[in-house]
């Protein structure tokens, strides 16, 4: 069964604890806070791996985590970061947020995309020496990574379908022009997932092609499976219309050609108006005196298809159609790529409601996943950064319930492990 929609967890790794340590060395009595940063924690990464052609293994395989920061050292060293975890997907996946569906990113192109960003290191305490706070014995938490299912979900990037009745040729015409080996078997429907093949023309010349079967009279208005895979080849710039034109199935190869397109029509008008060639197949077994070639031929200039007489069994007249396709190609615009809709940067809306105080043998404690996500932004070196952070949890109204809870001048107020000083 071809698999094209698989829903999977990815969660980047947790940022690792910033240290709290002073310097200790023989004969130096007391020596500052030397206590170093948490590393960063992994990334969840996307790339395009073109060996691949389904989602097949990630029907094995659900949760994907990649490793968290180590904690900072001493002697201000920063913790290990947490290692990426790279997951290899088809071209084109379009990977998608599975809560809102949005789409996130479509592997088209060959950029690895991270999907899922790891938790920044803790602070250790080296950072948070002040002139006035020189031996401060806290040091921050490292963050959580990301964490969210994604779908992820394939529609085949073919610059060509190949399309056509079962058996007129087409797994047998993608076996012989591409490293793709489809399933070759003379009954009908056997070929029942798309195979994509990579077609190599020259150097540098190369283009996708896709196997579509399924198209039989009646697909487009739901009956059989047709519709499920003409979803896949939306994106072809071209179709190659593969027709039998010895009638070895006892069909006639004109009758074939429109009904197809026919049928192509109810399905897509868009896709049926795709450049089409069409390739004349089975021609070796051509019975004497037919003249289905001449009449295929006739049709195909009244539709403007330039047509070509191949054979994909002996291999007679291949080269010179995959040329054509390639010339044909190149003329046409490259295959759209879906913008993204949602950007995993953007921080997630907070909710300053979203605040906890509570008091700890005296400490007068701030918890909640608002005042964590602001104190992450909080560079406390630096004065304005501070008074910024001062400000935000006025605006909150976190300095009003600490009140309230009955804090005075002077008690030690800690934010999300961030300890100070508190001063009206
Ligand atoms: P598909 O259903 O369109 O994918 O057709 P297949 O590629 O599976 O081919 C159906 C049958 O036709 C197989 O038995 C093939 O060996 C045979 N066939 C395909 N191309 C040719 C050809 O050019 N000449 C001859 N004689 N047989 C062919
Ligand atoms: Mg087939």
């Amino acid at each position: 069964m071809f698999v094209d929609l698989v829903t999977i967890f990815i969660k980047a790794g947790r940022g690792g604890d910033g240290r709290v340590s002073f310097h200790r060395e023989k004969y130096i009595a007391a020596g500052g806070p030397d206590g170093g940063d948490g590393g960063r924690g992994g990334n969840v990464v996307f790339v395009v791996d073109d060996h691949m052609a389904t989602l097949l293994d990630f029907r094995m395989k659900r949760k994907y985590e990649a490793a968290n920061g180590e904690m900072g050292g001493t002697k201000r060293c920063t913790g290990k970061d947490g290692q990426d975890i790279v997951i290899r997907v088809p071209r084109g996946t379009l990977i998608r947020d599975a809560e809102s569906g949005a789409l996130m990113h479509d592997m088209s192109d060959d950029r690895p995309y991270v999907a899922a960003r790891g938790g920044r290191g803790g602070w250790g305490n080296a950072r948070f020496a002040t002139p006035t706070r020189q031996a401060p014995r806290f040091a921050k938490p490292g963050q959580d990574g990301d964490a969210r299912k994604v779908v992820l979900e394939l529609k085949l990037i073919a610059d060509v379908g190949l399309i056509g009745f079962p058996n007129v040729g087409k797994s047998t015409l993608l076996s012989v022009i591409s490293r793709a080996r489809p399933k070759i078997a003379n009954y009908h429907f056997t070929t029942l997932t798309p195979n994509l093949g990579v077609v190599y023309v020259d150097e540098g010349a190369s283009f996708v092609a896709a196997d579509i079967p399924g198209i039989i009279e009646g697909a487009a208005e739901g009956a059989g499976l047709g519709h499920d895979f003409l979803r896949h080849i939306d994106r072809c710039r071209l179709l190659v219309h593969v027709v039998d034109v010895s009638g070895s199935e006892m069909r006639d190869p004109v009758a074939d050609l429109d009904a197809i397109n026919e049928e192509l029509r109810g399905y897509s008008e868009t896709l049926a108006g795709r450049p089409q060639i069409v390739a004349a197949n089975k021609s070796d077994i051509l019975p004497p005196g037919s003249d289905n070639l001449e009449r295929l031929r006739a049709r195909c200039s009244e539709l403007g298809f330039p047509l070509y007489e191949i054979s994909a069994a002996t291999q007679q007249g291949v080269d010179v159609l995959v040329r054509a396709v390639w010339r044909a190609l190149s003329a046409l615009p490259p295959v759209t790529v879906y913008e993204d809709e949602m950007s995993v940067d953007e921080p997630p809306a907070l909710t300053e409601r979203d605040i906890q105080i509570e008091v700890r043998d005296g400490v007068y404690c701030v918890s909640g996943a608002w005042p964590e996500k602001v104190i992450q932004s909080v560079n406390f070196d630096d004065y304005e950064s501070r008074m910024y952070f001062e400000r935000v949890l006025r605006r909150a109204g976190v300095f009003d319930m600490l009140e309230k809870a009955g804090v005075q001048e002077g008690d030690t107020v800690d934010v999300c492990g961030c300890q100070f000083e508190y001063v009206y």
